[in-house]
């Protein structure tokens, strides 16, 4: 499974034109029909809706392997969409909230809030590491974006995140990148699941080429 831009159309021709790299072996992936539906909930509040997603899916020319595509705005695994998820985590490093507030303010289920609130909490460690560490590698002339001291882990890794969502949105001249957008296009579509994270070190992203290069395909939504 592998993060892609979020607009379809844009995913239809990175595909047609090899532009998207196999995340086993860097080989060229072509397009190999669609994933399973998935039900998504977008938005909060008045906003809150039920979508359907069919990821694409794509098959490498060099191994074989088949990926899902999972646009950016969606995590692997998780029924509610990257921002929601995002919000969640949000609002608890920055008011320390418990999760039961926050899931009846975002409309979700108790348990599934306090998952997002573990998962991210689990993997802060790791987070913290590599996304200080490519906010570094590719903010040097930057420095005002590098991460911002937080009390807690979990802190940390959101700062550390957001510093590189602003490298990026520096680098590529765009007003602003959301946090959990640079998450998920750098480490991919398991930014939000600490499975993701057990064992990753930090020069196994800082082999991969930036969002944006050119390389990789992993465009930056
Ligand atoms: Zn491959």
């Amino acid at each position: 499974m592998l993060t892609v831009n979020h607009d379809g159309a844009s995913v239809e021709s990175d595909l047609a034109g090899g532009r998207l790299a196999c995340p086993g072996c860097r080989g060229r992936l072509r397009p190999w029909g669609w994933a399973r539906e998935r039900l998504v909930r977008h938005g909060t509040g008045a906003g809150l809706s039920l979508v359907r997603h069919r990821p694409r899916r794509g098959r490498c020319t060099g191994c074989a392997a088949t990926h899902v595509l999972l646009g950016v705005e969606l995590a692997a695994r998780r029924a509610d969409t990257a921002a929601v998820i995002a919000a969640a985590v949000e609002a608890k490093t920055a008011t320390g909230a418990g999760h039961r507030r926050i899931a009846a303010r975002l409309g979700r289920p108790a348990s599934t809030v306090r998952g997002w609130l573990r998962a991210f909490a689990a993997s802060a460690g790791p987070i913290a590491e590599v996304f200080t560490a490519l906010a570094h590698r590719d903010g040097a002339d930057a420095a005002g974006l590098w991460p911002a001291p937080a009390p807690t882990p979990a802190g940390r890794a959101l700062a550390a995140v957001a510093a590189y969502a602003g490298v990026l949105a520096y680098r590529f001249s765009v007003a602003t990148l959301a946090w959990q957008t640079a998450g998920l296009t750098a480490s991919g579509p398991w930014f939000f699941s600490a499975s993701g994270w057990v064992g990753r070190e930090q020069h196994e992203l800082a082999l991969t080429p930036a969002p944006g290069d050119g390389k990789g395909g992993e465009s930056a939504g």
